[in-house]
């Protein structure tokens, strides 16, 4: 099974894709954790990368593609994914149904995660992820047991560059879902739109039943 989680930034979506991942043991595959984990070990793609990020901005097409292509292409992605993060625009969308033709695959359900503006703002400004595993918080919405440290590893956490003030309101406006991008799917017939506005639970409840 092949799925995609759509939203802007601050929907939930990696969140929900770690819940997901524990829950059906789907393998997530986030392009923004590989640009940071790239960007962390200082590769050729991590200083390119980084330019873009570091101003809210989206890696160029030709770039993120074939990270991604080469990603699918490895063993442990034979049978099925999670996608959070791509496709971010069409020609991604694109690319990703072609290399799953070509070995007799498709997206099964694309999962549209709606939340408003306003509260996208409050979000971002209180995200905080681990240094040591990636594990995902919120100081509001699901803070860790003690104050910037993990439940899981004990590791560090941090604030990510871009989640700051001055960058997330136009990363906002630069990366929410496109229209063409939605439609893409609501015409492939998988779309499925969940209420984003929820609790952590509800939200998660609902997409697992989306995905069946
Ligand atoms: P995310 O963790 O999904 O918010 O991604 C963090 C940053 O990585 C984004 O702001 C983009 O600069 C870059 N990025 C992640 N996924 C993509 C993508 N599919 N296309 C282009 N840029 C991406």
């Amino acid at each position: 099974m092949f799925i995609v989680l759509l939203g802007p930034p601050g929907a939930g979506k990696g969140t929900q894709a770690q819940r997901i991942a524990t829950a059906t043991q789907l393998l997530h595959i986030s392009t923004g954790d590989m640009f940071r984990e790239n960007v962390k070990n200082e590769t050729e793609l991590g200083k390119l990368a980084r330019t873009f990020m570091d101003r809210g901005d989206l890696v160029p097409d030709e770039v993120t593609i074939k990270m991604l292509l080469e990603r699918i292409s490895r063993p442990d992605a034979a049978k099925g994914a999670m996608f959070d993060g791509f496709p971010r625009n069409v020609v991604q969308a694109r690319a990703l149904d072609e290399a799953l033709a070509a070995r007799g695959a498709k997206i099964d359900r694309a999962l549209l995660i709606n939340v408003p503006d306003s509260e996208l703002v409050a979000r971002l400004g209180g995200r905080w992820i681990c240094r040591g595993c990636g594990k995902l918080y919120h100081e509001r919405n699901d803070p860790p047991k003690a104050a910037g440290v993990c439940d899981a590893c004990s590791g560090e956490l941090y604030q990510r560059d871009d989640d700051r003030p001055e960058v997330v309101a136009s990363r906002l406006e630069k990366q929410k879902p496109p229209a063409d991008l939605i439609e893409h799917y609501r015409s492939a017939g998988s779309l499925r739109e969940i209420d984003g506005l929820r609790s952590l639970d509800a939200v998660t409840a609902s997409l697992l039943e989306a995905i069946g």
